[in-house]
This record gives structure tokens, C-alpha cells and sequence, in this order.
């Protein structure tokens, strides 16, 4: 496993649960608000912090955390994914995977072999601006069919959306909520925009204020408490 990085306490990116949290190394995507270049932009990467380092200390906090979420960077991309959850999952923790869904036939196998306890994936746009969200060409189907898959599985999932203007529009992200009509939890986000963005000429585009932010979540969130 490519690990970038480890936050060894948080109580709010598992919902409900005390968990750490591994950052994996590299993405597959290039969104332009990404404010994790140190972990998508491979001349950015810092040392790869060994597996057994990051397994040592789930061992020595056991009865202390209970979750584990593994995000990225995207983690679907890592080769070893099953066998590092699978380790996770003997020293008796639950797992959140964080992912962009770029690779469906991936989650499948860790919903089937029962690795992971809750899905969180970003639906950055509706499908036709997708390409332009994440900066690179895609297969936009496998975004559906991820999305159909989590809200298919039976397991606890959420689905966030960061409110970029120039593809997050009202009309947008009431085609991102068709889309995950059933979902049991969505989230908008507000974009932080700054120097450490991929994408620096979203610095100068105009974006929504925090009235317009409110309002947008407001009315989304509305549609999300029907949902859960
Ligand atoms: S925001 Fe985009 S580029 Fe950054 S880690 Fe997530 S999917 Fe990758």
C-alpha cells in the first residue's frame, strides 16, 4: 500500500465513531479545488509510511478506536486494497471507505468480501461535467454505476458534493440529486478555495457567497432528511 499519511484521532470523519483516518497515495483524478496535491500530484509525494508501521499502531489502539477510514488520494487505486482492509478488519475495526467511485467492479468486491462498513463518495457534478470537475477524460458511467451500487448495498453510505460554481449550479445539483434518488445521506460542501489548489485559476472565477451557499444547502437538505 501507498500511504501518504496518518491522522491517529478524529471525531467527525466516521460519523458516529471515534476512528483514525490513512490517507493512500495518488488519485486518478484532478480536480481543481483538490486540496490534497501532496497526495494526487506524484513530485508532491512525501515518504511512503510503511504498512506494517500503520498496522503496529492499530494494534497498540485497540478498545480505543473504533473505526478506521481510508481515504485517499482515491484508495480504489491501490493494487492491495483488499489485503490491507482485510488486515484492518482482523484487528477488529470497522472500516469507511472514502472514494470518487471511479471503480465500481473494486467497491463491488469490498462490499461482497464484506470489508468495509460504510461507503462516503463524492458526486463531484452531474455526468456531463464531470470531465470538467475532475480536470481528465472519464468513463462517466462508472460514476452511475458505482452510485447504484452504494445505494444498493445495504450498508451505511453517504454522498457529498463540493459546490463549485462553474459545475454545481441549482439546475446541476438537482440532476446530482436525481441521481442518487434513494441515497441515504448527501452533503454539500463548500469550496475552499486557496494557493494550495491544483487548479489555481478557480482563485479568480466566481463562486457562491455564503448567502447562496446556505440557501443551496438549505433546499438540498431538505430533500435529504425526506431521503434518510
Ligand atoms: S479531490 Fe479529486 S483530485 Fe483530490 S483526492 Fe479527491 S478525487 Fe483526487
Amino acid at each position: 500500500m501507498r500511504i501518504g499519511g496518518l491522522q491517529k484521532f478524529s471525531l467527525i470523519d466516521y460519523p458516529g465513531k471515534v476512528a483514525c483516518i490513512v490517507f493512500t497515495q495518488g488519485c486518478n483524478f484532478r480536480c481543481g479545488y483538490c486540496h490534497n496535491p501532496e497526495l494526487v500530484i506524484p513530485e508532491r509525494f512525501s515518504p511512503v509510511i510503511p504498512e506494517n508501521q500503520v498496522l503496529e499502531f492499530l494494534k497498540t489502539r485497540q478498545g480505543y478506536l473504533q473505526g478506521v477510514v481510508v481515504s485517499g488520494g482515491e484508495p480504489t487505486i491501490q493494487g492491495d486494497l483488499i489485503g490491507f482492509l482485510d488486515k484492518i478488519k482482523q484487528l477488529g475495526y470497522l472500516i469507511k471507505l472514502d472514494t470518487n467511485g471511479s471503480h465500481p467492479y473494486r467497491l463491488k468486491l469490498l462490499i461482497q468480501l464484506k470489508l468495509v462498513n460504510y461507503i462516503a463518495m463524492d458526486v463531484k457534478a452531474p455526468l456531463e461535467k464531470y470531465e470538467k470537475a475532475i480536470g481528465l477524460p472519464l468513463d462517466v458511467g462508472k460514476i452511475k454505476e458505482s452510485i447504484d451500487l452504494i445505494i444498493h448495498s445495504g450498508i451505511q453510505h453517504e454522498f457529498r458534493t463540493t459546490a463549485v460554481k462553474p459545475f454545481c449550479s441549482y439546475g446541476d445539483l438537482c440532476q446530482v440529486h436525481r441521481m442518487i434518488h434513494g441515497a441515504r445521506r448527501y452533503s454539500l460542501q463548500k469550496v475552499r478555495l486557496d494557493e494550495k489548489i491544483l487548479d489555481k485559476s478557480l482563485l479568480s472565477q466566481e463562486q457562491f457567497s455564503e448567502n447562496e451557499f446556505n440557501d443551496l444547502k438549505q433546499s438540498f437538505q431538505k430533500e435529504e432528511l425526506q431521503q434518510i
